[in-house]
């Protein structure tokens, strides 16, 4: 097939890497180099503009930090929309937002381009490896012409329902990994500061009923070994979880713990800046209660 792939960030380059794999592929990144430089590793071509990614495509992928930035690129005499050709079908895996990607779906399927959201989730090794979690929303007709495009960097690629129900299921989940994070966070440094080794707090919680993805993998090869790797941006975390709270109340629902949630992290990304990794606030919680988590 012909695919197009816009937004060689930390997630998008290797799930692109894979797709280059297995299709003709064209790059687009707003930052032109990037896009050179994974065309000569990757046998892939680099084109100047979105329009120019699209054009001739069968499929077209995006990975953005926002919906918002995905819905730009449709704009403008040199912009996504008019290169796209009917019958084409387009997969936006960025973690956007429901209302927004509902609206682009709307207006693509009017130049007749079928539309999915498909977030991913398992970070940057599991795009490596090609196992990624991949939530789609959109109609079962289009879920099916998705799949084997996906199986590109997807393990798990499960239909969650209509347009914008894949953003909602990556916005749920991302809430729940930083509210993991925070409570890690503040709890870990407690026992620390109240005599409990690093280690042994950690290992005693993951033998225990309050342990998580963020205890069991994130905090022991990241944390307790002073690695701190930056693969995803505290930014893009902050972001999910306002996407989140928006979801809620879309459905008039409360949502007090997220509310603070988004305090607590917009704080720590204020403090930390735009480039943090979202591990940052454990970091920043260290600091303030001024013990670390090594060991
Ligand atoms: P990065 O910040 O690393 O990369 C963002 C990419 O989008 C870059 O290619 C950047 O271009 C481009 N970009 C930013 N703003 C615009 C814009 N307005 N118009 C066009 N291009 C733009 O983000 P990630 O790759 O980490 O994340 C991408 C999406 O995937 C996000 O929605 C994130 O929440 C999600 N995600 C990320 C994961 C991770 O582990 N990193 C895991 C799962 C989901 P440029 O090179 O010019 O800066």
């Amino acid at each position: 097939m012909r695919v197009a792939f816009l937004g060689l960030g930390a997630i998008g380059r290797p799930m692109a890497a894979r797709v280059a794999r297995l299709h003709q592929l064209a790059v687009w990144n707003r930052t032109a180099e990037r896009a050179t430089e994974f065309a000569a590793a990757h046998g892939a071509t680099a084109v100047a503009t979105p329009r120019e990614a699209a054009t001739g495509a069968d499929a077209v992928l995006t990975c953005l930090p926002t919906s918002a930035d995905v819905e730009g690129l449709l704009d403008g005499p040199e912009g996504l929309e008019v290169g796209l050709a009917r019958g084409a079908v387009f997969l936006d895996c960025t973690s956007g937002d429901p209302a927004t990607t509902r609206r682009i779906a709307a207006r693509l399927a009017a130049r007749g381009v079928a539309f999915a959201d498909a977030p991913v989730s398992g970070g940057t090794n599991g795009a490596e490896a090609g196992t990624l979690t991949v939530m789609v929303g959109g109609e079962a007709a289009v879920f099916e012409r998705a799949v084997p495009l996906l199986q590109a960097f997807g393990k798990r690629i499960v239909h969650m329902g209509p347009v914008g129900t894949g953003c909602a299921m990556k916005a749920v989940n991302n809430t729940l990994l930083a509210l993991n994070i925070l409570g890690l966070a503040e709890g870990l440094t407690a026992l620390v500061k109240a005599g409990v080794a690093p280690r042994t707090a950690v290992e005693t919680l993951n033998a225990s009923s309050g342990r998580s993805f963020v205890s069991e993998a994130l905090v022991p090869e990241r944390v307790l070994t002073g690695a701190w790797p930056s693969t995803f941006r505290l930014a893009l975390l902050h972001k999910d979880v306002g996407i989140c709270i928006g979801l809620l109340e879309e459905l008039g629902l409360p949502a007090p713990l997220l509310e603070r949630a988004a305090v607590v992290l917009g704080a720590a990304r204020a403090a930390l800046g735009e480039e943090a990794d979202y591990l940052g606030p454990i970091r920043l919680q260290e600091r303030r209660v001024g013990v670390e988590l090594r060991g």
